[in-house]
Parts: C-alpha cells; sequence; structure tokens
C-alpha cells in the first residue's frame, strides 16, 4: 500500500484479502490458534516462526489494524493496545525502567501526567516536566545521563498548545534517546510526527480515528528509525540478551524496524496483557476507513465555531491554533497546513455559573468527559473534571473557572453556531 496516497490507505490499508476470502478484515474472536505439532507452535514461542498461539499477546483482526495505522503514520511496524493509557505506557515502559529518567512537555492529556507524576515514579522512572514553549537550552538543561526518552503532544489534550516536533526531536537525538509523540488529536491525516523527526509515534484510538465514540483503544507506532544499538548501553532490554525468550537480542534479531514492536509485544503484552479486543479492533478500522474523509469536517467546524466565538463579546478568549490570533498559529501552519482538530475552548466573562447555565442551555452539543467524535460535546473542568479546585487553584492551572472546552463534531456547522447563539441568549 505504499505508494498510494493516505485516503487510500485509511481505505484499503493493512489488509489486501487473497481469492475467495473475506472483504472486510475478519473478527478473529479466538482466544488460541490451533496446531498439528509442538514443533511448530514451539517455533512461535522461540520467536523463530511468526504466527498467533494467543490473544492476550497478538491477534490477526488486531495486527490488520495496526498495520494499516503504521501505513497512515509512515511507520515500520505498530501494534493495538487496549487504550491510549496503555499506549503510552507500554511505548514509555518497552525503553524505562526502575532508575530511569524521562523529559516530557508539561502540556499534555491529564491521565498521561498522572501516569508519569505518579504512577511511574512509584516504579522508580523519574520525568522531568518542560514547557512545550521551553528554548533549546532550557530543553538541553532538562536531559540527564539516566534519560531514556523525550515526550509530548503534537496537539495537547486539552491545553491545544502545538509541539515543535523538529525542535524536541532535535534536542532527544542529540542526547540520544527517542521522542516519542502522543498524535491523538491531528491524527496521521493532519500531521505525521515521523516525517519531522519523531521516532514513536501513540494514540488514544478512542478519540478522532474511532470517531464515534464506540471503542476505547490505543496504538504504538514505531518509525524504525532509531537506532538502538548505537546507544547499547541505554537500552539493555532491546540491545543484551533477552532470557525470557532464550537468548534473543531484539535489535540485533529484527533490526531497527522490528525490534521495539516486538519487544514491546513478546515482554510487556505477555506479562501485563492490555491488548485490544478484536471486536474493538474491528469497530476501530471501521472509523479509520472515513478517518480522511471525517477530519477535514472536524476542522471546518472547529475553525467555524472559533472565529464565531472569538466575535462575541460575552467571551474573554477562544484557543484553537488554527485562529490568527493564537499563539500557536505559525507552528500549526507548519505542522498542520490542513488543520488540526475540531477542538476549541474557550472562557466566558461570567465564569463557572455563566459557563454551567451556557452549557445546560445547548442542545446540539452534549455535556461530556468525552472528545473528538462525530457527535459535538463539551465540558467545563471547573464544574466537573477539576471541580475539586477552588476559583485561584484553577486560575493557576491555566483552567479558568469559566473555561468550557468543545469538540465540534461532523454536523452542519451552521447548525452548531446558532446552537451557540441561542445558548448566549439564555445567558
Ligand atoms: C484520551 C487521551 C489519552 C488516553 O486515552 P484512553 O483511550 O482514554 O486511555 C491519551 N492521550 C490523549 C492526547 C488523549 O486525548
Amino acid at each position: 500500500m505504499n505508494n498510494y496516497k493516505i485516503n487510500t490507505k485509511c481505505v484499503q490499508g493493512g489488509y489486501t484479502p487473497g481469492n475467495g476470502e473475506p472483504r472486510q478484515i475478519p473478527i478473529i474472536q479466538s482466544t488460541t490458534f490451533k496446531y498439528d505439532t509442538s514443533e511448530d507452535m514451539g517455533k512461535l514461542f522461540d520467536l523463530e516462526a511468526s504466527g498467533y498461539f494467543y490473544s492476550r499477546l497478538q491477534n490477526p483482526t488486531c495486527d490488520n489494524v495496526a498495520a494499516k495505522i503504521a501505513e497512515l503514520e509512515g511507520g515500520s511496524a505498530a501494534m493495538l493496545t487496549s487504550s491510549g493509557q496503555a499506549a503510552n505506557f507500554f511505548a514509555l515502559f518497552n525503553i524505562c525502567e526502575c532508575g530511569s529518567h524521562i523529559v516530557s512537555s508539561s502540556s499534555i492529556y491529564g491521565g498521561t501526567f498522572n501516569l508519569l507524576a505518579v504512577t511511574m515514579a512509584k516504579m522508580g522512572i523519574e520525568v522531568t516536566f518542560v514547557s512545550p514553549d521551553a528554548s533549546e537550552e532550557e530543553l538541553d538543561a532538562a536531559f540527564k545521563d539516566n534519560t531514556r526518552a523525550m515526550f509530548g503532544e503534537t496537539i495537547a489534550n486539552p491545553a491545544l498548545t502545538v509541539l515543535d516536533i523538529e525542535l524536541f526531536a532535535k534536542v532527544a537525538h542529540k542526547h540520544g534517546v527517542p521522542l516519542i509523540v502522543d498524535n491523538t488529536f491531528p491524527t496521521p491525516i493532519n500531521c505525521r510526527p515521523i516525517e519531522w523527526g519523531a521516532d514513536i509515534v501513540t494514540h488514544s484510538t478512542t478519540k478522532y480515528m474511532d470517531g464515534h465514540g464506540s471503542a476505547v483503544g490505543g496504538v504504538i507506532v514505531d518509525s524504525g528509525k532509531f537506532d538502538w544499538m548505537k546507544y547499547k548501553d541505554k537500552y539493555p532490554g532491546l540491545c543484551t540478551p533477552d532470557d525470557s525468550y532464550h537468548g534473543i537480542t531484539y535489535a540485533e534479531k529484527f533490526g531497527k524496524e522490528g525490534a521495539f514492536i516486538t519487544k514491546c509485544t513478546a515482554q510487556l503484552m505477555r506479562d501485563l496483557g492490555s491488548i485490544q479486543s478484536p471486536q474493538s479492533a474491528f469497530i476501530l478500522n471501521l472509523g479509520l476507513e472515513s478517518l480522511h474523509v471525517r477530519m477535514p469536517r472536524h476542522v471546518e467546524n472547529g475553525l467555524a465555531v472559533a472565529k464565531f466565538l472569538e466575535g462575541r463579546e460575552e467571551v474573554s478568549f477562544v484557543n484553537y491554533p488554527g485562529l490568527e490570533s493564537n499563539k500557536y498559529y505559525d507552528l500549526a501552519n507548519k505542522y498542520m497546513p490542513n488543520g488540526g482538530c475540531g477542538v476549541v475552548s474557550f472562557e466566558l466573562k461570567g465564569g463557572r455559573e455563566a459557563a454551567e447555565k451556557f452549557m445546560k442551555s445547548l442542545k446540539l452539543a452534549a455535556i461530556e468527559t468525552h472528545v473528538a467524535d462525530a457527535r459535538t460535546c463539551c465540558l467545563n473542568p471547573a464544574t466537573s473534571t477539576h471541580r475539586q479546585m477552588t476559583d485561584e487553584q484553577l486560575k493557576a492551572a491555566g483552567i479558568p473557572a469559566g473555561l468550557i472546552r468543545m469538540s465540534c463534531g461532523l454536523e452542519d456547522k451552521e447548525d452548531l453556531i446558532n446552537d451557540l447563539k441561542q445558548a448566549f441568549i439564555a445567558i
């Protein structure tokens, strides 16, 4: 599929049926696979042959869908995970262990922030958070001898900051570590971080990739470009023999293109078991088949809503990287010339009360914690996800009490704007 355009890859990538085989990716709803001899199966356990034996590690439906996403991102290999959280954890834990250090943008999804700052800290993995706007010198200063990865989000959820991928990749490579980018919001339709130097890309496929709010999932894509063997001492898990696999050295046996995903499957999926169900992978693939048609509409609606809100006197500010007034406008244009996503945030002058009343008055936009699906939804962090915080704490965290995050779906933009208009009348 590699010589086809991305639109074609969305529809037909990852799976090419043979004569008389199902046209659609089949759901292989089987935990286990049958072999004629123990010897045949033994070869799979020794990673001498590729094939399936148990769906906790690998399943054909999941692999077909992962292969499509690898093609979309321009990577060498990919694997599905049970959620976006699992994808980010596995991507990091595949190259970090107790005593390792990670440099991460501070502007990331709340769940990932907790994963790094709390849960991975308990495992003895330390993190230094840097501003997404940090200069090269400031980024350099965050690195230590035990740094093993750098992390950021292309467009951060919910702050909507834009990552300078080229700069982050340059600094990561200068220090001999890979850059991992969570590309959930733009999807490969609007940005392909590997083309800008990222080494590993992750997604919460729960969002735009599925796109219908139907299935929780994640994916990890390896660019196949990072030279693990060049930094042997840093990545013993990839560059020295794995005793739990008869002394295989992943980076030698599977090369730059295959080592990362093979180890992540063979060790982490085996031991931690966070695979996506074949049923969810099938649903994800239905979403992927129209991703290239849906993303431009999400962008069109997001931009129209952002522009409308910018002209309203009840609104103190609008945050959308596609607006010329936005701090990240130039970076967004560089990395996402066709636009980023459909998520817009804005602050109402009336604060918490106005936000609550405003959202209650919306008829099309439902109040949800979700983002990035076909139906427009909204959230006021102060009265929901961040309700334990005081107005002062909220302000300090960059989430003022009157802030509303709106995820523009695929409805008609005029209807969305009219819905907002009538809600403004209500407050
Ligand atoms: C939602 C989200 C996640 C977590 O994904 P889940 O599928 O909910 O586990 C990670 N990163 C980003 C950017 C997200 O928006």
